[in-house]
């Protein structure tokens, strides 16, 4: 029997899977008979991209975010194969060091806008049988691939959202060409409801909720009499019912073979050096964190490798495939595991260098341990930080303290090992003051470390989402991912409002202000794990404006050239957007009318129109520029962007009252609030409406609390109605907000 197991888009192309690895090599040992094909279409996808193309993507896009700006220019100028290719090299020095940090900052902002564009096309194929184009092409070549293995079984393994529409559509797409049953598994599954995906979607025939290896064999043993009763962690229709079977745990990890990647062409990863993943354990051995549901998969459940079993794999994988780097991705690695690993590997004398996710900084994290675990190959480790504020720190149920926290990094860094700290902006009752001393913290550190900031979010199974009262918060609806037949298909995630503290966007906005303006970025744990293997270390990043402008002009060469497989109104649109970010306004607009004049789809038209808009108001052409935006209203009519163009160009014209009246309905669409009441402000300033002005200005500052010129202009407007002590306070908060800039850029 031949199955095919499928890893798909969208992760970064430099992690190999795992979970199809221990699947095919439990399955091809404990039954014969069987052949397992493992595909990663992830890895295939990227490679395709950077070498043919997006074939237009950003045309197809059906995002109503108006101001995106395409990354299409980096594969049309061949720069992004440029970027892939040098970041297949080990840097040798610490200037191509630099280099590659900056690569690789340009190739995740590529990535990021690749998953932002596709996302929604999948989605309206799964929901809406919507399907042309460019991702027509790339789902019919990719069922071609799992069809030419000839499998009588297809599985598809999602790790997380970003992979979950891609294999609902090919899944959809094999069931209207063939009868192959078609399996979902993966980490994810566990998070969503078994019998709300198998109602939703009727081209899904088995669903496994928890741990596989066991779970499939049985299943494939039992295929033939379709008899699944026995097969543990299954989901599947039964007649007119739908079964869900209890989860079953594998007890005695040590008995499934070491996953085997031979299916996988190790070298089409972009790295300069192979990470192969390994695990040592299932489950956390901490397991309390408020906000983690990390072990909703395990039930709380943790099971551990022998340490001689974990490191025979090591020696395994280095001799079979000829690396020497590691990433071990258990959820959590207590630090006596740590310990033991680090001495069995220099037992061994095994030359690896590895990275380590889940460890959580405790007092027994100690100096004598880390460089022990330094010695043993140990370069990065990712430290659940989450918080540098006591209070929160118990809050989340974290069990760590500060002190320790902060040794830690330093001692990481003394040692020569990466400290990646991951830190929570908005956990609930989280206030300001708190924000801004993490911040302040975070800051102090980076130099001897790596930040990945993540935001609060409300998970179902969580200790927050249970004891809400506890957390101050008041839950909303949980979110919906699809809609499908009248169905629908829960996320985990559950809307919130926090009763006490920081809302999140508030404090997302606080932390953008404070971390980011050090454009600081954090890398993935494979390109850690290879870089703190250097003798260089990371800094800021430096992308350099010339480098956008090369990019930029080597596209506008190519596209001029007209040979390029894209549709003509849409070289005209990217010629328009590369003259735009060159601020070569003139060209932008011949390139943007040129594009307009032939565009035949509406949507796309309305686009293009918005980006006309936008370089006539630039140009301070705002007659048409009022005219630009009214088009494009007349497909985008509840698009925020649109309403807060029409407000500024009419302000501009001193039209104040109409002004009023656009900004008011980008209000209404929760349009940029920030911005949108600060133009109010001025509208209102200018009709000698000052009381409405501060309100507005209260209001921006509310949304924006970082920016002082509001503070300023609120200073101005009391002094101007004679409230001295008002304008005062305002004064002195803007003198405050000033402060902490031109500290930011003196640290900088
Ligand atoms: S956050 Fe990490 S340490 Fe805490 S419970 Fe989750 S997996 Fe365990």
């Amino acid at each position: 029997m031949k199955i095919c197991l499928v890893f798909t888009p969208f992760h970064r192309p430099n992690s190999i899977p795992f979970g199809i690895a221990y699947l095919k090599s439990n399955l091809e040992r404990n039954i014969p008979k069987v052949r397992v094909k493992n595909i990663d279409l992830n890895v295939i996808f990227f490679n395709r991209v950077i070498q043919e193309g997006l074939n237009g993507l950003g045309k197809q896009c059906l995002s109503n975010d108006l101001e995106c700006i395409p990354l299409e220019n980096l594969v049309v100028s061949g720069e992004i194969k440029r970027i892939s290719e040098r970041l297949k090299k080990r840097p040798s020095t610490q200037k191509d060091f630099n280099l590659y940090v900056n690569d690789a900052y340009i190739f995740e902002k590529f990535y990021k806008e690749v998953i932002d564009c596709y996302q929604p096309l999948f989605k309206s194929f799964i929901e809406q049988d919507i399907l042309t184009g460019v991702l027509a092409k790339i789902l019919h070549q990719d069922v071609e691939r799992i069809l030419t293995e000839e499998p009588e079984i297809v599985g598809f393994s999602i790790l997380a959202e970003n992979n979950f529409s891609y294999s609902l559509a090919l899944a959809k797409l094999i069931k209207l060409r063939t009868k192959i049953p078609v399996i979902l598994g993966g980490a994810m599954m566990a998070h969503l409801e078994a019998r709300e995906l198998l109602e939703a979607f009727d081209f899904i025939d088995f669903i496994f909720h928890g741990e596989s290896e066991i779970a499939l064999e049985k299943f494939i043993k039992f295929f033939p009499s379709k008899k699944f009763d026995k097969v543990p962690s299954l989901a599947y229709r039964k007649g007119h019912h739908i079964q869900v079977h209890e989860r079953e745990y594998i007890n005695d990890l040590d008995v499934i073979p070491f996953p085997d990647f031979s299916d996988f062409d190790l070298e089409s990863y972009i790295s300069p050096e192979k990470v192969l993943p390994v695990i040592s354990s299932r489950g956390c051995y901490w397991k309390r964190c408020a906000f983690c549901t990390h072990n909703l998969p395990y039930s709380n459940y943790l099971r551990c490798r022998q340490i001689k079993n974990v490191i025979d794999e090591l020696e395994a994988q280095m001799a079979r495939f000829k690396i020497r780097h590691f990433l071990f991705v258990d959820e959590s690695i207590s630090p006596n595991r740590l310990r033991e690993m680090s001495e069995e590997i220099l037992k061994r004398d095994l030359p690896v260098y590895y990275g380590a996710e889940g460890m959580r900084p405790e007092d027994d994290l100690s100096y004598e341990l880390l460089e022990k675990s330094y010695d043993s190959g140990l370069r990065w480790i990712y430290l659940g930080v989450e918080s540098v504020t006591q209070r929160l720190l118990n809050k989340m149920d974290k069990g760590t303290n500060v002190e320790a926290v902060k040794g830690i990094i330093e001692n990481c860094y003394k040692i020569g090992i990466c400290p990646f700290i991951s830190y929570m902006i908005g956990f609930p009752t989280q206030t300001e003051k708190e924000l801004r001393e993490e911040c302040l913290f975070l800051k102090e550190h980076l130099p001897y470390s790596t930040v990945e900031t993540s935001l609060f979010t409300l998970l179902k199974g969580s200790s927050v989402l249970n004891n809400p009262d506890k957390y101050k918060i008041a839950v909303h609806s949980q979110k919906v991912l699809f809609e499908m037949n009248n169905k629908v298909v829960h996320s985990p995630v559950f809307n919130f409002v926090p009763k006490k503290g920081l809302t999140t966007h508030m404090a997302e906005k606080i932390a953008d202000n404070e971390l980011f303006s050090e454009s600081h970025t954090s890398f993935d744990e494979i390109m850690n794990t290879v870089l703190s293997a250097t003798p260089f270390r990371l800094s800021p990043i430096d992308i350099k404006t010339d480098h956008l402008k090369n990019y930029l002009s080597s596209a506008i060469k190519i596209l001029n050239t007209k040979k390029l497989k894209i549709e003509e109104d849409y070289r005209h649109f990217l010629l328009g957007i590369s003259y735009k970010q060159l601020n070569q306004l003139e060209l932008a607009v011949a390139g943007f009318e040129r594009a307009e004049k032939i565009a035949l789809e509406e949507k796309f038209k309305a686009k293009i129109r918005f980006q006309l808009g936008e370089c006539y108001e630039r140009k301070g052409r705002y007659h048409e520029a009022i005219h630009s935006y009214e088009k494009a209203l007349e497909i985008f009519s509840n698009n925020g962007a649109v309403y807060l163009g029409l407000g500024r160009a009419l302000f501009y014209l001193k039209e104040y009252q109409e002004a009023i009246k656009k900004l008011n309905k980008a209000l209404e669409l929760n349009y940029k609030e920030g911005q949108v009441h600060y133009l109010l402000g001025f509208c209102y300033e200018k009709i000698n409406n000052y009381k409405k002005a501060i309100a507005e200005f209260k209001k921006a500052e509310k949304v924006e609390p970082e920016d002082s010129r509001i503070n300023f202009f609120l200073f101005r407007r009391y002094r101007s109605i004679g409230q001295l002590e008002h304008a005062n306070r305002e004064l002195d908060k803007w003198a405050l907000k000033f402060k902490r800039i031109q500290h930011r850029a003196k640290s900088k």
